[in-house]
C-alpha cells in the first residue's frame, strides 16, 4: 500500500483528520510480515536476580515485585508454538525473567524442539546445572546466551543485584555445554 492508497483508506474508515495530514507525500510504508521474527514465550514471571537496570525485577518497591507473579498455562503454550509450526520464527523462552526457573521446563523445551522451531534462550546462567546442560544439548536448543556482566564482587553489585561472585561458578557449565555441543556435531 502506497501513501495515497493509505491515505484514502484512511479516509474510507474514517481515520481521523489529523491522522492523514500527518502522512507526508514522500512515505513509503514499511512491509508488515504476517508472522513476527522472534517470539517471546514468557514462561513463568519468576527471576533470581534483582538488576538495577531491570525493568521488572530493578524495583526498590519490593511490595510492587512480590506482586510480579504468574505462569504461562502449558495448553497456551503449546497452542502458541503450533501456530509457528513450519515458519521461520525463532522463539526465545523468558523475556525479563529467567527461563531456567519456569517449572517443567524439561517438558516446554520438548514442546518448542518436537515443533521443529529454532530456539534461542537468553539466561543469567545460575540454575543451569550439568544435567540440564546435557539436556539442552540433547535436544539440540539452537542457542543459549549467558550473561555474565562482571569479574568483581562491586561492579556485579551494581550490575546483578548480588555480590556473591561464587554464584556464577554454574556459568562454568556453559562452557561445558559448549563442549558437548561441539563434541556432538
Ligand atoms: S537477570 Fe534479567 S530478568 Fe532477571 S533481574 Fe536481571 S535483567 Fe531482569
Amino acid at each position: 500500500m502506497n501513501a495515497n492508497e493509505m491515505r484514502q483508506r484512511l479516509d474510507e474508515v474514517g481515520g481521523p483528520e489529523s491522522m492523514t495530514d500527518e502522512i507526508p507525500k514522500h512515505h513509503v510504508p514499511l512491509p508488515v510480515p504476517r508472522r513476527p521474527k522472534r517470539v517471546l514465550l514468557d514462561l513463568a514471571s519468576v527471576c533470581n536476580l534483582r538488576c538495577p537496570m531491570c525493568s521488572v525485577w530493578g524495583s526498590e518497591d519490593e511490595v510492587s515485585i512480590d506482586s510480579v507473579k504468574g505462569t504461562m498455562r502449558v495448553d497456551a503454550a503449546r497452542r502458541l508454538l503450533d501456530e509457528m509450526i513450519g515458519t521461520d520464527v525463532m522463539i526465545q523462552p523468558s523475556m525479563w525473567a529467567e527461563p531456567l526457573l519456569a517449572p517443567d521446563i524439561r517438558s516446554r523445551f520438548i514442546d518448542m524442539k518436537q515443533r521443529g522451531l529454532t530456539v534461542a534462550m537468553n539466561t543469567n546462567g545460575l540454575a543451569l546445572t550439568d544435567e540440564l546442560a546435557a539436556f539442552f544439548v540433547e535436544i539440540k536448543l539452537d542457542s543459549v546466551f549467558v550473561s555474565i556482566d562482571a569479574v568483581t564482587k562491586s561492579t556485579l553489585k551494581r550490575i546483578r543485584g548480588i555480590s556473591k561472585l561464587y554464584l556464577l561458578q554454574p556459568s562454568r557449565t556453559a562452557s561445558k555445554l559448549g563442549r558437548r555441543a561441539a563434541w556432538r556435531a
